[in-house]
Order: C-alpha cells, then structure tokens, then sequence
C-alpha cells in the first residue's frame, strides 16, 4: 500500500514512525510519503491561504498551490484521492476495510478554514470525516487513516489480530487479561474477586 500526503505540516506525521507502522515502513510493507505543500507555493513568501471570498473568519487554503503539489506526485492513475474533513461520510472499520483493498491513496489534509471548493471538486474522489467535531487540520485524520488501514495489510500485524477484535463481527472484544494471575485481589481469567479467607 502507498499513501500520499499532502499538507502544510509533515512535520506531524513524526508518530509514525514508531511502533508497528514504524516498522511496517521500514520493512516497506507500506510506503508513506509526506508531500509540503508550502513547497508548491509561488508566492516569495510561501503563503498558501487568503481571505474567503464573502467574508468570514480564518483563510482558506488557495485552489493552485494545493493542485500542483497534487501534481507533483508521479504515477497517480489508479489512486484514490480522500479529503479529511468534517463533512466527509464518518469513518468506520467496515470503510477502512474497503480502503486497506486499494493500492495507492493519496491523503489530502485541509488547515484553517479549509480548501477552496474548486481544486476539491477537480482532484478529490471521496471525504472522510473522523468524527462529527471540529480539528485544526487534517493530519490527525489522515494518521488515523494510516494507522487503521495499515493493520489490514498484509504482514503489518499476525493475521488473527484482525479476524477476533472489535467490530469485526459487529461484536466488542471481550476483556483481554495477563500475569500476574491476581491483581488487586482480583483474578485475571474471568476477573473472580478473591475472597478474604482466600488472602495469603
Ligand atoms: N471550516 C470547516 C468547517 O466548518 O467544516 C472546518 C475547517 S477545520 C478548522 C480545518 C481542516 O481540518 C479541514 O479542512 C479538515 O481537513 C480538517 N478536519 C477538521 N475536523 C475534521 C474531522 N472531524 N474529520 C476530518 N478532517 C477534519
């Protein structure tokens, strides 16, 4: 799986590279890519955003800046191309099992106030919301995009990890328990508390 990032603060995505997805990159079972899309600017000062048109409060991210880092990427044919947003369709497990089907997606993260709605409808192929709150821009979303359709790739975790767990069957896991066998009085298998006459 290759992921595609495009955003103003690639400096974010550092919590990557720990732990499993750390490793998954490294053992390139997924290639991620971080796209600055400041890079693209061509503006002597880099700026990316200007006042909405109408009014209102914040700046909106400008519609060129954003399609040519969109542009730079290289063999984008078959790519899905997901804007994180607020008003995309809500993010479940049964999506990110969709998603963890394809082979390239390319993440676009909004900041600010957002994107400007041409370059969205020129480039973008489907949106995701996180949740029905409000984030400062679109890095967390993509990671947790990354995070939860990576473990569906092959290799990134054992395989039974992902048949037993929440939402796989419409189910919640059950409580998961490990030595030592008690723990505050209490038993692991089955959380038993022990009674007093049991005390040691
Ligand atoms: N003006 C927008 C609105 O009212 O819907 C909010 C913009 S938000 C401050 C800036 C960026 O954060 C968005 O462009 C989007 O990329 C990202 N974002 C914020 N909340 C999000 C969420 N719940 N899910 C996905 N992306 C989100």
């Amino acid at each position: 799986m290759k992921f595609d990032v495009l955003t103003l603060f690639p400096e974010m995505f550092e919590p990557l590279k720990t732990s499993i997805i750390g490793r998954a990159v490294q053992k390139k079972l997924i290639e991620l890519n971080l796209i600055n899309i400041r890079d693209f600017s061509k503006d002597k000062h880099k700026k990316v955003d200007d006042t909405p048109y109408g009014g209102g409060a914040g700046m909106v991210m400008m519609p060129e800046v954003v399609y040519d880092a969109y542009n730079s990427i290289q063999n984008k044919e078959n790519a899905k191309v997901i804007y994180l947003t607020p008003q995309g369709k809500t993010l479940n497990q049964e999506k990110v099992i969709e998603l963890s089907k394809e082979e390239h997606i390319i993440l676009l993260c909004g900041h600010y106030e957002g994107i400007d709605q041409r370059v969205l409808d020129e480039i973008v192929d489907e949106e995701i919301s996180i949740g029905d709150y409000v984030l400062t821009g679109g890095e967390l979303p993509a990671m947790i995009l990354i995070d939860s359709i990576s473990r569906y790739i092959k290799g990134v975790l054992k395989e039974e990890s992902t048949n037993e767990e929440s939402f796989s069957k419409n189910l919640l896991e059950y409580p998961q328990y490990t030595k030592p066998e008690v723990f505050k009085r209490k038993k692991g298998a089955g959380s038993v508390t022990i009674s007093d006459t049991m005390k040691i």
